[in-house]
């Protein structure tokens, strides 16, 4: 299919809207959208970070599942306690595929599921004694945990709890860190506001441990991976350049990291951040009161990686610069064989992307490197400077799609039927069973990394396996095509 015209996405636009009843067509009219390039802000054409209306299908998740299932769970020498009913917890366990080194249960718990269980009686005469208990029982079971983090599940908030209160009790009884977050999944629109109180969380309760500390010895070149969650195992993928390049990484926020990382944070020179949405609060704190300048950098693509290296060595010496360089040069042989590969099985076709944080606009220079192009994005929980960084990474007249509903997104895959779908699992069936190639860009599909030089020729290897597989010539039912015999047609 041509690329469409501004005036036809408009229509498009107009179409999709025309069965929602008046108030909410004029609602999701706001958060649908024509892409613009000449536009500096996205607010003159788009709306983002609202309520999500009653009845529409939204692809969000909840504020909980912000902090629990993106900040907090990927540390992994602490224990994240899923503080509530059981099934919030276990629902989302292990699923996000945030690869670490250690040993499950003894000094690394990333995989496992700790939770308060609660019953009625804890909705009724309040949970407080059963945490401090659990708090109690896991120093006891798993004694090299380095600290805990409280995941406050939705009852928590509404019964009112004092969970700091026995945090505050339970760090001074076993002298460790023991943090109370309150992520209940209510808060907020979308998983959004969870990063937020996140972030927040680890400022009051952590960063400030080290202060006034000097003992861990810095040298110039320490910087900080914020915004890597080391899915399918992006942060190792990504600290190798780095390192190769002359700096030192000092810690991993937070895939694959650790507190005593965390916590050294405060001391580094450049805090890189990957993932802006559900980091930038972080590093905007470490500036102002460390003032340690940050940079958000895109390690998808050779095309970003480049850009970003140069970027994140323009704001150290030659060495670095140079070591930048040099980094750029010995990987050229590996990814232009990539591109070679896979181009010309890739050329022309066409993506639509919905996903979260950063992937809808980040991965759109990875596609671009393989001559493909992304005509359709949007994000479950975008703010607007979210948008004002992708209006310009999309081609003019593309489609742009807020907090997309279900219905909304089948409706515009339908009409502008791209070559593959990127998206999460609960759209992955959806449209594989329409006969569209899908893949899952949240965890990668059971694969990765996509970061960095090595992720790139997994992802173009990944992109090309879905779309030219064999199985979408076999979708037709055999007595439904040309050349099922009359007879055969007849009998079905
Ligand atoms: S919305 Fe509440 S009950 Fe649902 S998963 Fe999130 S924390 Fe749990």
């Amino acid at each position: 299919m041509a690329a469409m015209t501004r005036e036809e996405t408009e229509a498009l636009i107009q179409e999709v809207l025309e069965v929602y009843p008046e108030k909410a067509k004029l609602d999701r009219a706001k958060h649908l959208a024509v892409n613009d390039q000449s536009l500096e802000k996205a607010n003159k054409c788009i709306t983002s970070n609202r309520k999500s209306l009653p009845g529409v299908m939204t692809i969000r998740g909840c504020a909980y599942a912000g902090s629990k299932g993106v900040v907090w769970g990927p540390i992994k020498d602490m224990i994240h306690i899923s503080h509530g009913p059981v099934g919030c917890g276990q629902y989302s366990r292990a699923g996000r595929r945030n690869y670490y080194v250690g040993t499950t249960g003894i000094n690394t718990f990333g995989t496992m599921n700790f939770t308060s269980d609660f019953q009625e009686k804890d909705i009724v005469f309040g949970g407080d004694k059963k945490l401090a208990k659990l708090i109690d029982e896991i120093e006891v079971l798993f004694p090299l945990n380095k600290g805990i983090s409280i995941q406050s599940e939705c009852p928590i908030g509404l019964i009112g709890d004092d969970i700091e209160a026995v945090a505050k009790v339970k760090k001074k009884e076993h002298g460790k860190t023991i943090v109370p977050v309150r992520c209940e999944g209510f808060r907020g629109v979308s998983q959004s506001l969870g990063h937020h109180i996140a972030n927040d969380a680890i400022r009051d309760w952590v960063l400030e441990n080290r202060d006034g500390d000097d003992s861990f010895p810095t040298t110039p070149y320490d910087v900080a991976v914020i915004g890597d969650y080391n899915i399918g195992g992006d942060a190792w993928s990504s600290r190798t350049l780095l390192e190769e390049m002359g700096l030192r990484v000092v810690a991993q926020w937070s895939g694959d990291g650790t507190i005593a990382e965390i916590e050294k944070t405060p001391k580094v020179k450049l805090n890189l951040i990957h993932c802006y949405r559900s980091m930038n609060y972080i590093a905007r704190h470490m500036e102002e009161k460390y003032s340690i300048p940050w940079i958000e950098y895109n390690f998808f693509g050779p095309t970003k990686i480049a850009e970003s290296l140069r970027r994140i060595a323009s704001h150290f010496d030659e060495t670095i610069q140079a070591g930048a360089e040099r980094v750029i040069e010995r990987y050229k042989i590996e990814y232009e064989a990539v591109i070679a590969k896979y181009k010309p099985r890739l050329q022309g076709k066409r993506v639509m992307l919905y996903v979260g944080g950063l992937r809808p606009r980040h991965v759109i220079g990875a596609y671009e490197d393989l001559g493909m192009e992304v005509v359709g994005t949007g994000y479950e929980f975008a703010h607007n400077d979210d948008y004002d960084r992708t209006i310009k990474e999309m081609g003019n007249a593309t489609l742009l799609y807020d907090d997309v509903t279900g219905y909304e997104f089948e409706e515009f895959v339908k009409k502008v039927q791209p070559d593959l779908v990127g998206s999460g699992i609960k759209e992955k069936y959806i449209f594989q069973k329409m006969g569209v190639p899908f893949r899952q860009m949240h965890s990668w599909d059971y694969s990765g990394p996509y970061h960095g030089y090595d992720g790139f020729a997994i992802f173009a290897k990944d992109m090309d396996m879905t779309i030219n597989n064999p199985c979408w010539k076999n979708f037709k039912a055999p007595w439904k095509t040309e050349a099922a015999s009359d007879a055969v047609k007849a009998v079905a």
